[in-house]
């Protein structure tokens, strides 16, 4: 049993430069998991379709090898050898095998890929503004009050999720990249657009930046009066908190986040945890106290994942660790529609369940939580219970977002079904439509 909780392993992964683990150390590290030849070469033959990294503290202090390849955090970063269908594994596996040319694992696997619906709730083709030129690239206006941008060098992560809902940015296909690398133009379209209160900086993860390259995104915007918050997506605090820590950088990039708080912006960082292992090394604390002390507020989130954190022990725990270490719990979202979804889809209707009996056990103070929350093409859905009306069985939903905005926080219905798992699934109840097909 790793343990994450001791002071000794938090301290002698500080202050290490950071190294990541690709695709090449997989047969290693899964013979290291216990797995037999042939699922070694399963998840490899996985590997060409998905994205694949980690690094050295994930490796050393947060997965419990004992427990591998069952330990959450293991399926967490670990491909897994079921994760697609059997045909294309064992396809793919068979080109490994018999040591077939580059081109033709990367064709089988970019057959495959494309069959994964790369790009969810329309990302390619939605709410990219034209401007000036033309298009911005790697900006989304996604709500009225709300632009995502995705800047060019924070295009990958200190290690991705198996459950990665941007899977499709991390693998080498360049039409299914979304980036952006002109903070000007940046400033100019939200200048231009003063509904516009909030940037979110995400990716890939905005923590992957150094810090001059991050002070040229954020630098222009705080010289905007409309701008009330920007936000930076992170998965930092749980794959490497050293970021805030012991990096070269880190002194610099808290000063950096301090000038934000002091050009009267709120600074927020919508923090990815998705299990209660990754709030315990003690440097981890630490990175949450620092950053903190900077001003700026942490909000976490995660998704509900199958075989990763689908009970509600594990939310509830993770809500209460986070709300001692001063962090707001804000979002519990749904798998997305994408890449190995039907692997670690949840039910919508066990994901209330899970949702309301955590939500249940902890105080006021962590219910700033929300959920179960589908991103879905026209905004974010919550699912707020299954109830009986007029004799018939229904989920309760609203928007918590939504492209129009006069759909916000209205109550709608859909009828109940216990294998639904996204909004797509979902057929109204009481009307011919949902509220926003009209
Ligand atoms: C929508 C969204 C956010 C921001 O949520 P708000 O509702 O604008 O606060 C952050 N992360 C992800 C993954 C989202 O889908």
């Amino acid at each position: 049993m790793t343990l994450v909780n001791d002071a000794a392993p938090a301290v002698r992964s500080t202050g290490r430069k950071f190294r990541a683990f690709t695709a090449k150390h997989l047969e290693e590290l899964t013979a290291r998991a216990g797995l037999t030849p042939d699922e070694r070469l399963a998840t490899r033959a996985v590997a060409t379709v998905l994205p694949f990294r980690t690094n050295a503290y994930v490796i050393e202090e947060l997965i419990d090898w004992d427990a591998a390849p069952d330990d959450p955090i293991y399926r967490l970063v670990f491909p897994q050898p079921d994760m697609l269908p059997a045909d294309d594994v064992a396809h793919l596996s068979d080109l490994l095998r018999r040591g077939a040319p580059k081109a033709e694992i990367d064709a089988a696997a970019h057959a495959i890929r494309v069959r994964l619906n790369p790009h969810p709730a329309g990302q390619m083709e939605l709410n990219i503004p034209s401007f000036g030129d033309g298009k911005i690239p790697g900006l989304q206006h996604k709500y009225d009050e709300t632009v995502l941008y995705f800047p060019k060098q924070g295009q990958t992560c200190h290690a991705y999720c198996t459950y990665c809902f941007r899977w499709a940015q991390f693998i080498g296909e360049p039409d299914l990249k979304m980036a952006g690398d002109d903070a000007l133009q940046l400033r100019d379209y939200v200048k231009a657009h003063p509904e516009v209160t909030s940037v979110l900086f995400t990716g890939g993860d905005a923590m992957i930046m150094g810090e001059p390259v991050l002070r040229r995104y954020i630098e222009p915007l705080l010289e905007l009066e409309q701008l009330e918050s920007i936000r930076i997506g992170t998965k930092a605090l749980a794959y490497w908190p050293q970021k805030f820590v012991t990096d070269p950088d880190a002194d610099d990039m808290l000063r950096l986040f301090e000038r934000v708080v002091e050009a009267g912006k709120n600074l927020a960082f919508q923090a990815h945890f998705s299990h209660p292992r990754e709030l315990e090394p003690l440097v981890v604390t630490e990175a949450v106290r620092r950053i903190r002390d900077t001003g700026a507020v942490i909000r976490t989130q995660a998704p509900l994942i199958r075989t990763i954190n689908d009970d509600a022990k594990t939310w509830e725990t993770m809500w209460r660790a986070q709300t001692r270490m001063g962090m707001v719990p804000y979002y519990m979202f749904v798998e997305r529609d994408t890449g190995p979804q039907d692997y670690f889809a949840v039910p919508l209707a066990r994901a209330v369940d899970i949702f309301r009996d955590a939500y249940k056990n902890v105080a006021g103070v962590s219910r700033t939580v929300r959920g179960p929350s589908m991103s879905a093409t026209p905004g974010k859905v919550c699912v707020d219970g299954v109830v009986e009306v007029a004799g018939q069985k229904v989920f309760a939903l609203h928007f918590i977002q939504c492209r129009d905005a006069e759909l916000v926080n209205r109550p709608f219905f859909a009828q109940y079904d216990p294998e639904a798992v996204w909004l797509d699934d979902l057929k109204p109840a009481f009307a011919d439509r949902f509220p926003f097909e009209r």
